[in-house]
């Protein structure tokens, strides 16, 4: 359901773009960013001041318009056309007018705010950007299938927060290459269920990146060798997260120069970089470590080192337990990389497949090697003190496509399974 309410009427045939000057309403109050369009060109264009046409789309950064997005096309005074908002669009939503928030595009049409909400999976106070499609009720809805071809229906999120993990479904009418991509990653599909109709990919959010809206593309090569794509804004919401400062001593600061703290991460990038296809487990994961060991440092932290390019947020969860505390794998998986480094200490990696790795840093002792399969609950070595690290602890690190992202959430949630898919969730 969340899916459903923010997506945008956009498609791009990128095999075959549209012409320049075609233009999507039928009253000419849209277009279709065509392959080398800028924004400036296409106000010339239309005769519009550049600052309105980028106010009317809640543009942040005017270098960032895609083939294939659509634009509203603002009146000269910079007001938005009264057809692309009354306009109900082909998903049986209403456009935002600008300033809107979901309460009060809920009072313009006599809604409830918490029901519109609820339909749209977004809080009562979610600001909206101009032109932006909002589900409301008593609106006959089609399901998102419209003019896509053979996928039938996406279920995508509609706002991730920093460091957390989204997911998206995707339903198909036949077995499909889906290609998707966000933030300039790839999205790894996998299969789930035997009929090979249903995919499912992990969307990472970088802890860092700047909250605001951000695209999310999905397409299909279709049997005519055509690439269709249709893109989804998904929100970016800032994380809860506190900010410290860490003093490296003066022996271990001595190390750690920049040519040994580079060459370390180019070593655990290029190994998680190394992406297997398959999906190892299916189970929520566990703890790698008893629950009487409580977190220290939580995921997310931003940081500032007194060692340079160690990092600036705290990639992983620490757990504060005493040296030689048991340390398991928290779901089955290949063991990649067991070796000393010197920020990381006796250091361990787990391919998860899909592109999911753990990683364990710090240990006193590695009980692992590489190339040995592992199971939920095996011993991956002890807890200790090695590397860059003030005292016994695990830190615990959970990477997707090379992103860190906050472990617990693996804990928290099942892998695969999420909301009901948006054709099934329509009212
Ligand atoms: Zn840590």
């Amino acid at each position: 359901m969340v899916a459903l309410a923010l997506f945008l009427a956009l498609i791009g045939t990128l095999a075959a773009p549209r012409m320049a000057d075609a233009q999507d309403g039928s009253d000419g109050s849209t277009y279709t960013v065509a392959p080398g369009d800028t924004l400036g060109a296409i106000a010339t264009r239309y005769s519009v001041p550049l600052d309105a046409l980028i106010a009317a789309n809640g543009i942040q950064d005017p270098s960032l318009i895609r083939a294939g997005q659509e634009l509203i096309i603002p009146n000269a005074d910079g007001s938005l056309p009264i057809a692309a908002v009354a306009a109900v669009t082909e998903t049986g939503a209403v456009r935002a007018l600008a300033g809107e928030t979901i309460a009060t595009l809920a009072a313009r049409f006599g809604q409830e705010p918490a029901l519109v909400g609820e339909l749209n999976g977004a809080p009562v106070s979610r600001r909206l950007f101009p032109g932006q499609p909002v589900r409301i009720p008593g609106q006959a809805v089609p399901p998102p299938s419209v003019n896509f071809g053979a996928i039938t229906a996406v279920d995508a999120p509609a706002a991730i927060v920093q460091g957390r993990t989204g997911r998206i479904y995707v339903d198909t009418s036949r077995p499909l290459l889906l290609r998707g991509d966000w933030n300039g990653q790839p999205l790894i599909f996998t299969a789930i269920g035997d009929d090979g109709l249903r995919q499912f990919a992990f969307v990472p959010v970088d802890s860092l990146l700047e909250p605001g809206q951000y695209p999310l593309n999905l397409g299909y090569i279709t049997t005519r060798g055509d690439f269709v794509q249709r893109a989804w804004p998904v929100q970016v919401e800032s994380g809860p997260y506190d900010y410290q400062e860490i003093v490296v001593s003066e022996d271990k600061a001595a190390v750690l120069t920049p040519d040994v703290v580079v060459a370390e991460r180019e070593r655990v990038v290029e190994t998680w970089s190394q992406i297997t296809p398959s999906v190892f487990w299916e189970e929520p994961f566990e703890r790698p470590i008893d629950t009487d060991y409580p977190t220290t440092s939580p995921f997310g932290t931003r940081r500032t080192y007194s060692v340079a390019d160690i990092g600036n947020f705290h990639a992983g969860q620490d757990f504060g337990a005493p040296e030689g505390t048991l340390i398991t794998a928290p779901a089955p998986g290949m063991v990649v990389l067991a070796e000393p480094l010197a920020v990381r200490g006796n250091a361990v990696i787990i391919d998860h497949g899909r592109g999911v790795f753990t990683g364990y840093w710090h240990m006193s002792e590695r009980k692992v090697e590489p190339g040995m399969w592992v199971n939920t609950g095996d011993v991956l070595g002890l807890v200790g003190n090695t590397g860059l690290s003030t005292g016994a602890h695990l830190h615990w690190e959970l990477r997707i496509n090379g992103v860190a992202v906050d472990p617990m959430q693996f804990i928290d949630e099942p892998p695969f399974v999420g909301p009901e898919p948006a054709a099934t969730a329509a009212p």
